[in-house]
């Protein structure tokens, strides 16, 4: 397809980007390379708006990926890091902001007994599955197709949406060895787990699963689900880990735990927690949390876990995430899911917007979508169409059909009004889109 609304200043940085970066960026799916056209190289963010290098405003639906759930630029949050900033960057040596995020994240996740505090959300789960396998002494680690919980080695196998938009369904660089104790199920299929638990009687280290699938777009549990995964587990001696990387402290204040209050040994979270900066943790059962070293003999450090600015911004932006701000970001999610069903099918696209709290996809099929089969079997060319018609329009989706949209409480009337004004004409396009 053409791309008429081109970005002279941003395709200028991605060919010097791209000289000396793979691909160009830093994070694949941010190459666009789903849909195609010039990458938007952004310079600043103002509440629900984000302003490319050309000088061109967007309203931002992809809220950085999650995080920015108070929208960019919150005066609290950017005043609690400067405070900080003032005082030192990194000092290597605990720090009173570590203990006050964690306290919030203990505070508010009644499973979470104790919590470390690591950068990434990769670092997080590929530090629960250690913790997992160290206190069980067993190998095995069930993971659901779809479901992607960062880029740890033994967790790459069909891992959703960058994997998917790739069309990679593994990865060169992850050996036999690192991926032979990864067991790779359904989604959504208790029944498949039932086997695989009856097929390894007593090698299971844990389930990993994402506690509302967002990395395939929006995949919700079917009811009975998790609490299936949690009763297997337990049944086995092995632990049931719950992914809130991304659900975490965006759908409710105590994340998906706050939706289906099944209780998880290991929970991991990142992104929200962070206020925009490198913040993530692991935490749960304060007896499996006993192993993890200095208590403990499983390994796991960081130089930069639980910086000082990283835990101010954490800290700030917590604190402000009350009962009144999640009515907000629900309402806003609902609003604009709506505008997008509306005008989809007014064009007679076939089309599902699936919601988990008030983070959802549009997916472009009849079908309900409970599984990564169902999510790939969509007509993703429509989502080209419509992606690029609204990017031209001023409005920023996430660059893929397999991801989640966000929305933040800085979502106002006017950022509803101008996506509610290029709805059509992308639902148009989706309408007139061919494979
Ligand atoms: N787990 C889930 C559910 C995620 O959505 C992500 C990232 O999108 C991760 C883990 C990895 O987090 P990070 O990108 O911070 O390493």
């Amino acid at each position: 397809m053409s791309f008429p609304f081109e970005a002279p200043v941003s395709q200028s940085l991605f060919d010097r980007a791209s000289a000396v970066t793979p691909g160009g960026v830093n994070s694949p799916v941010r190459a666009f390379r789903a849909v195609g056209g010039t990458p938007r190289f952004m310079v600043s963010g103002t509440g629900p708006y984000l302003t490319d290098a050309d000088g061109r405003e967007y309203v931002d639906l992809v809220c950085s990926w999650g995080p920015m759930i108070l929208g960019h630029s919150h005066p609290e949050v950017i005043a609690a890091v400067q405070e900080a900033v003032a005082r030192g960057t990194s000092f290597g040596t605990p720090g009173a902001g570590e203990v006050e995020l964690a306290e919030e994240i203990v505070a508010r996740i009644e499973p979470v007994e104790q919590v470390r505090l690591v950068s990434s959300g990769t670092e997080a789960t590929m530090s629960a599955i250690r913790l997992a396998r160290g206190f069980t002494g067993r190998p095995k680690v069930i993971k659901f197709a779809g479901c992607y919980h960062g880029h740890v080695d033994a967790l790459l196998a069909a891992a959703g949406s960058g994997v998917a938009t790739f069309g990679l369904p593994d990865t060169p660089g992850v050996t036999g060895a690192q991926a032979g104790d990864t067991i790779v199920l359904p989604y959504n299929d208790l029944e498949a787990v039932r086997a695989a638990f009856a097929a390894h009687p007593g090698e299971i280290a844990c389930v990993i699963t994402e506690a509302s699938p967002g990395n395939m777009g929006v995949v919700p549990p079917l009811p009975g689900f998790n609490q299936g995964l949690k009763d297997l587990c337990s049944a086995d001696g092995a632990l049931y880990i719950s992914d809130e990387v991304m659900t975490g402290f965006r759908v409710s204040k105590a994340g998906w735990y706050g939706i289906d209050g099944v209780r998880p040994d290991l929970m991991t979270f990142g992104k929200v927690m962070g206020g925009g900066f490198p913040a993530a943790a692991f935490g749960g059962r304060a007896d499996v949390m006993a192993h993890l070293a200095p208590a403990g003999p499983v390994y796991q450090a960081g130089t930069l876990s639980g910086n000082p600015i990283a835990t101010a911004a954490g800290v700030a932006q917590l604190r402000l995430l009350d009962d009144a701000a999640y009515e907000m970001v629900d309402a806003v999610s609902a609003e604009v899911r709506g505008l997008v069903t509306a005008a989809l099918a007014k064009e007679g696209v076939a089309h599902r917007v699936q919601a988990a709290g008030n983070m959802f996809t549009v997916f472009f099929t009849d079908a309900e979508v409970t599984d990564y089969e169902g999510a790939k079997a969509q007509e993703a060319f429509r989502f080209t169409a419509f992606f690029h018609s609204m990017l031209s329009q001023g409005v920023y989706l996430p660059p893929s059909a397999f991801e989640s949209w966000f929305v933040s409480t800085a979502h106002d009337t006017a950022a509803v009004e101008r996506i509610a004004a290029a709805l059509p004409a992308a639902a148009r396009a989706a309408a007139g889109a061919t494979a």
